[in-house]
């Protein structure tokens, strides 16, 4: 699947030069124009010598033409070839951050299946704060995954320090859902309220499910995937040690 998704990209597909091209004609022959129209001051007389250069192939007519069709071609290919995704070769807008200031562009397919598996695999107790952001369009909404320390440094830990302790505490034996033994203390969608674009952490009372890792992603991965803006605030993994993921708005 991956091999004939990397294929299909690389096939070079001609229609978008010749609109590139349709393109750079009609503004090279506006450019002329003008330009004829500044020089005479005449409607007329410079609609008939712009029909004249172009017809005769003037240089002013074919550089002109050039220089647009070239910045036009910059300006389309440079945004795809950097937004790519990394693992499949798709248009990739959203950003993983892996850790030790490593990014990853990936499409959101690719951000989830390797969120996923970063989640997993990692081996330490998580608090979880489901991430809401289905349907938002902002790109500014992060969903952080903050260590004790991080926290402090980031001056949260008033606000959801004390959730993070209480969370871990609670994490003991066996997955609510499938027996599974459990890693995560889930607060889910109902246990907190968003005031605009702040979710209201500092409010909630109510007691975390206790969870496995795979049945906490069966319930936050929705969200993820529907987020209509993009990750371009990269999306975070959880690394060093146990802690909580918030969602946050700047
Ligand atoms: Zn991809
Ligand atoms: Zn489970």
């Amino acid at each position: 699947m991956r091999e004939k998704i990397r294929k299909e990209s690389t096939k070079i597909k001609w229609e978008p030069y010749f609109l590139l091209f349709g393109i750079s004609f009609f503004a090279s022959y506006l450019f002329t124009f003008i330009y004829a129209y500044f020089k005479t001051g005449d409607f007329r007389v410079a609609s008939k010598t712009s029909e004249d250069m172009i017809n005769s192939k003037h240089p002013i007519v074919l550089s002109s033409m050039l220089v647009i069709f070239l910045t036009l071609l910059i300006m389309q290919k440079y945004p795809k070839k950097t937004l790519k995704c990394t693992i499949c070769g798709n248009l990739g807008k959203d950003l993983l951050n892996c850790g030790d200031k490593k990014m990853k562009r990936l499409c959101r397919i690719h951000l989830l299946e390797e969120f996923k598996r970063r989640f997993l695999e990692f081996g330490q107790n998580m608090v979880v704060l489901y991430p809401g952001i289905e349907g938002r369009k902002q790109s500014y909404y992060k969903y952080l995954y903050c260590t004790k320390e991080r926290l402090r440094k980031y001056n949260l830990d008033k606000l959801a320090g004390h959730l993070l302790e209480r969370g871990l505490r609670s994490i003991s034996g066996k997955c609510k859902q499938c027996g599974a033994s459990s890693a995560i203390a889930y607060f889910d969608k109902g246990s907190f309220e968003w005031q605009g674009d702040f979710p209201l952490i500092e409010n909630i009372i109510q007691e975390p499910e206790i969870m496995c890792k795979k049945c906490t992603l069966d319930l936050i991965l929705p969200s993820l995937r529907d987020f209509k803006g993009y990750f371009n605030i990269p999306l975070e993994i959880p690394s060093k040690e146990e802690g909580i993921f918030l969602p946050y708005a700047e």
